[in-house]
């Protein structure tokens, strides 16, 4: 089966699990960890477009190492949550995609919106909400796509987020770092569209983003 063919098949085959990857997101909301599962399919299936996912495996605030296939079998794809709702793919999670030639890769989050709602006999005062949308964005990943210069991209982008991560810990400011880390990955993203390394899966077609409003609280009256 081409590769392209069988993209076009776990675009279609994840839209079909979307409960399972919202019980991930509340379970990452409720750990406050990352989350991940991956995709599987077995290697000498001759009828392939037969895949699975792994149990969950749950990882640290920002970082989770998704779980392996058996040995004799493909790992076509992974799953991972966001806890914080960063609605990008980051660079490390497109290193370990590249790392792992996935032909896929998925991200689930939630992130929240400011509402209000006007009620009719208060008038002056609006009852202000936390929307939460629950977002599901894959992308196909074209390795034969995939040049010198986003890699290098990337690999600049991911020193930075190091940097990042070290000022953090440390508490100094990481401003300028976290500029520099935006303006490489805008750049890469740019890139990766217009080779066709990446393209975004459409099937519920959103720009290959699906997103359900929830209202998870009521901040104040
Ligand atoms: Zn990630």
């Amino acid at each position: 089966m081409s590769s392209v063919l069988e993209q076009e098949l776990l675009c279609d085959w994840i839209w079909g699990r979307i409960c399972g990857i919202e019980e991930l997101i509340l379970d990452t909301q409720y750990s406050g960890k990352e989350h991940a599962r991956t995709i599987c399919s077995p290697v000498e299936d001759p009828d392939a477009g037969t895949f699975y996912l792994t149990p969950p495996c749950v990882g640290e605030k920002c970082h989770v190492t998704p779980p392996r296939c058996p040995t004799e079998e493909r790992a076509v794809g992974t799953i991972h949550t966001h806890p914080q709702g960063h609605v990008e793919f980051s660079s490390g999670d497109y290193l370990s995609s590249i790392k792992n030639r996935e032909k896929i890769q998925c991200l689930a989050t939630s992130r929240k919106h400011i509402a209000t709602s006007w009620n009719a006999s208060s008038s002056r005062v609006p009852t202000i909400f936390d929307i939460y949308k629950n977002m599901i964005k894959c992308e196909k990943l074209n390795m034969d796509m995939l040049d010198k210069n986003l890699v290098s991209l990337l690999a600049e982008a991911n020193e930075l987020a190091k940097d990042i991560a070290d000022k953090a810990l440390e508490g100094k400011p990481y401003d300028a770092e976290t500029k520099y880390y935006r303006e490489k990955m805008g750049e890469f993203r740019k890139g990766a569209k217009d080779s066709g390394f990446v393209i975004g899966c459409a099937v519920p077609e959103f720009m290959g983003v699906w997103e359900r409003p929830t209202i998870r609280k009521e901040v104040k009256e």
